[in-house]
């Protein structure tokens, strides 16, 4: 069966749109994003989440630099969004250029604005148990999913393929939190892991977030196993997944499809981190 993630976050947006029309007559949750030079990938990506934000009613708010900005440009720019109280969310675009220390600038977004749930305050909230503010947008989008499909973790052995520190480690944390909802029995394996079969073959739920297109193969998923795929890929000029879906998927219970599976969600759970904001300020005033 397949896990429709592109149909769930369309859900998802129009609940976040009835919630946002409850606001009306105050001003409206903005997110004001940053990109960086040309990037293809990069400008694609910032369109899809503007188009999103517009959907459901969020503000978007456009600084665009070229490739040669310098750190101290992106910092003020930051330090003055933090600032600004018509501002909820601040999205960095990453990959940065190379000449940019891009962990100083995510450490500079105000955790109560990083609505992509990277700065170290709530990723290390998150480790510990504590409730962040957010928590990254695909792990979280990942999740969602899950719960969405009635699919509980909770007993079971959950297999995740990469190890980042957007994807991998994060949802790690996530899924083995001590809530009915996680609770998961969880393995991360890597570039650096010798015996990667004899460990995807042991998942219940398997989630492969490594960007190697078609790497996962029916042999090495067990029968009847749910098969999350994060990966986007292009071979041959197609968009794949992590996951080589046409031989994988008779072996999987249910498995995502690639494009429609995670990236929605991940676009969705942005909206959602900065309708939160929004909402955690209006309880402060
Ligand atoms: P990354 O390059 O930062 O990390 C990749 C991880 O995979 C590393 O930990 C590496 O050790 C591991 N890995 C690579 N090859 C491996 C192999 N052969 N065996 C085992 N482990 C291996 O990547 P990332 O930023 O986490 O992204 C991973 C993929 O997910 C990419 O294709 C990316 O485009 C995609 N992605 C999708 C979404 C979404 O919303 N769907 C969001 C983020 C990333």
């Amino acid at each position: 069966m397949i896990i429709d993630g592109k149909k769930t976050s369309q859900d998802i947006l129009e609940e976040l749109s009835e919630q946002i029309k409850k606001h009306q007559g105050s001003r409206a949750p903005c997110l004001a994003y940053i990109l960086v030079g040309e990037y293809e990938a990069s400008h694609l990506y910032v369109k899809r989440k503007v188009q999103a934000c517009e959907r459901v009613g969020i503000n978007v708010k456009g600084n665009v630099f070229e490739e040669s900005v310098c750190q101290k440009q992106i910092l003020e720019l930051i330090h003055g969004l933090n600032l600004d109280p018509t501002v909820d969310g601040i999205l960095v675009q990453m990959p940065l250029p190379s000449h940019i220390n891009a962990q100083q600038i995510v450490e500079a977004v105000s955790p109560q604005k990083d609505v992509d749930g990277f700065h170290p305050f709530n990723i290390g909230r998150l480790l510990l148990g504590y409730t962040p503010f957010f928590v990254p947008c695909t792990p979280l989008g990942i999740h969602e999913l899950l719960m969405r499909s009635n699919i509980q973790v909770s007993h079971k052995n959950v297999v995740i393929m990469g190890r980042s520190n957007i994807v991998g480690k994060p949802l790690a944390a996530l899924l083995m939190q001590k809530t009915s909802q996680t609770n998961a029995t969880v393995t991360v394996v890597h570039s650096h892991t010798s015996n990667l079969e004899e460990i995807t073959l042991n998942a219940d739920v398997l989630i492969t977030a490594m960007g190697s297109p078609e790497l996962v193969k029916a042999h090495m998923v067990k029968k009847g196993a749910i098969v999350i795929d994060v990966g986007i890929n292009r071979l041959h000029g197609k968009l794949v997944g992590d996951v080589d879906f046409k031989n994988v998927e008779p072996q999987a219970s249910q498995i995502t499809p690639v494009p429609g599976g995670v990236g929605p969600m991940t676009i969705a759970m942005l909206l959602s981190n900065t309708l939160k904001s929004y909402q955690m300020k209006a309880q402060l005033t």
